[in-house]
């Protein structure tokens, strides 16, 4: 997970907003609005889902609050400090579909109904990250970087559960996009390595490689040799 800095969106948008927020009660928009808010979102995230860094598109994709609606009302409608995109965190494999509740990740996983209410104390929220809470290892895992005090700590684990961030799907989808990473840096001289790591890792980039941060933990250190 890293940290989100949202663009904003057009004056009119935000007065839609208002207006919904006053007359509705659940969450729709109509289509010019939420085309807006989807594009902004996506733009804001470089195409990776806030909570997990897969790739997502229209067919992988939907608008998160993170503070849920059925507890934070006066929030559904909140572009600038609850909208993000999510993925649809459905698993992959035949396996993992058998277990399909036990493997659904992100957005759909944490207002999961049989779960208790989030915990917003420990939930990371992707906008509020001020340093490096993950650590992504090259076998795919993920824990709690070791610049973390207790709390963060605590934070990073709770987060890591209430999005399934540890699940088979995603510790093999890292492990591979770190593995090809590997396996294409393999060919190349140490200068070539540096200038595909730096131009893969350009935060200037309008859209970052899946699992940007797993493949920044295992590889920016290339650009410093
Ligand atoms: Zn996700």
């Amino acid at each position: 997970m890293r940290k989100i800095e949202k663009l904003s969106i057009s004056e009119k948008t935000t007065d839609y907003l208002e207006k919904r927020k006053k007359e509705a009660k659940k969450f729709n928009l109509n289509k010019k609005a939420r085309k807006e808010i989807i594009s902004k979102l996506k733009s804001s995230q470089k195409d990776l889902c806030c909570y997990c860094e897969c790739r997502i598109n229209y067919k992988n994709q939907h608008i998160e609050h993170f503070f849920e609606q059925k507890t934070h009302k006066d929030l559904i409608f909140d572009y600038p400090n609850n909208l993000f995109l999510s993925c649809e965190g459905e698993p992959e494999t035949e396996q993992e579909q058998k277990n399909r509740k036990q493997n659904i990740t992100c957005g759909h996983k944490k207002s999961n109904v049989n779960l208790e209410n989030v915990n917003y104390v420990l939930l990371i929220n992707p906008q509020k990250i001020e340093k490096i809470l993950f650590l992504y290892l090259e076998n795919g895992k993920i824990e709690a970087s070791k610049q973390c005090n207790e709390q963060e700590e605590k934070k990073v684990n709770y987060s890591i559960k209430r999005l399934n961030l540890d699940c088979e799907k995603l510790e093999r989808n890292r492990r591979e996009a770190i593995f090809r990473i590997g396996k294409e840096l393999f060919i190349l001289s140490i200068m070539e390595q540096k200038n595909y790591i730096r131009m893969l890792l350009n935060e200037n980039n309008d859209e970052f490689p899946a699992f940007y941060s797993a493949i920044k933990d295992n590889f920016g250190f290339i650009i410093n040799i």
